[in-house]
């Protein structure tokens, strides 16, 4: 819902915006942005993977009068993570709002909105921080109020910032709708769990759990699909091999009790998902899901070495 808000809040004719695809979200980011009257040019990356930083650079070299620049920054649809440090420094150097979809990635990744300099950053606390998945919430920078258009933004709707600043200007007091107090309540609960833990030990945790799947699925024999640096750290994907397809191998994880999934969006359908999201980024899961995959390829009869590929996760869990 804060995504929606934010692209309907900016958009409106005569507004130019670059908007970065690297899963279905971004793409939905672009049609709400459209709908609202925005020019928008798509800048798509290869199917499944991350943009470059030449990419975005040329993109925004060939359109003159881009205002306002939107990606997301870790997908858990695909397994990588965009370069997002580059291209917020890009944006800043040229004047564009940035605009962050850190859903996932919060929590997962550092995201320091300040230092990076991000206009809005979007977030939600039912990824990595393990959370409920009926909230959403948004910075807003000074610089990106100014896209928010008294004219054509909408006013008395879900979808409305302007709203949302009145309220808060006038002294956040009676929202202006009753909401939903069980989706509060979780997300206290789940925001103690993280200050109990500490944030750094959180992404610790992510950044943990990454690194061990991919030294696993390395040892086991199976090709890695992101690079180390632009790697998800809330999901692990592989391709799945020729000779197999993604729901036979997924049937059988899933019959020893294991939570691999398919990848999500254009580019992805061959892949399978080592999911350590949240409360999921710890040992057990890891070792689980990357040895069942090595059963599931035994029982289909191609080679996996699940012995190098447990050594690999201890040793990655043994610092
Ligand atoms: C999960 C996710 C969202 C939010 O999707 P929900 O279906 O509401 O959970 C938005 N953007 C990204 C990149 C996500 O991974």
């Amino acid at each position: 819902m804060a995504l929606e808000a934010v692209a309907t809040s900016i958009a409106r004719p005569g507004l130019k915006a670059l908007n970065i695809v690297t899963s279905p979200y971004g793409a939905w980011f672009g049609k709400w942005l459209a709908r609202g009257g925005a020019s928008v040019t798509t800048l798509a990356a290869e199917p499944a993977r991350p943009i470059t930083i030449e990419a975005v650079e040329q993109a925004l070299d060939a359109a003159p009068g881009i205002a306002a620049l939107a990606l997301v920054h870790a997908e858990s649809a695909s397994g990588i993570c965009n370069p997002l440090e580059e291209i917020a420094a890009l944006a800043r150097s040229r004047g564009i709002v940035t605009i962050v979809d850190a859903v996932a990635s919060i929590g997962g990744h550092p995201l320091d909105v300040d230092a990076l300099g991000l206009d809005i950053a979007v977030i939600g606390p039912q990824k990595s921080l393990g959370g409920p998945a009926g909230l959403s919430a948004l910075s807003i920078s000074h610089n990106a109020w100014k896209l928010v258009s008294e004219e054509n933004s909408p006013r008395d709707s879900i979808l409305s910032l302007l709203d949302q600043k009145a309220w808060i200007e006038s002294g956040r007091g009676a929202l202006p709708g009753t909401t939903a107090p069980l989706e509060f309540f979780a997300l206290e609960a789940a925001l103690d769990r993280i200050e109990e833990e500490g944030l750094a030990s959180v992404l610790e945790r992510h950044a943990r759990a990454s690194r061990a799947t991919r030294a696993g699925l390395t040892a086991l024999g199976a090709r890695l699909w992101a690079t180390d640096d632009t790697t998800s750290r809330l999901v692990t994907t592989v391709e799945a091999p020729p000779a197999t397809t993604p729901s036979e191998i997924i049937a059988i994880a899933t019959d020893l009790g294991c939570d691999l999934t398919s990848g999500v969006g254009p580019g992805a359908e061959r892949l399978l998902r080592f999911n350590h999201t949240g409360n999921r980024a710890r040992f057990e899961t890891v070792m689980a899901g990357v040895t069942a995959y090595g059963l599931a390829l035994h029982r289909l009869r191609l080679p996996a070495d699940i012995g190098a590929a447990a050594e690999a996760i201890a040793a990655a869990y043994a610092g």
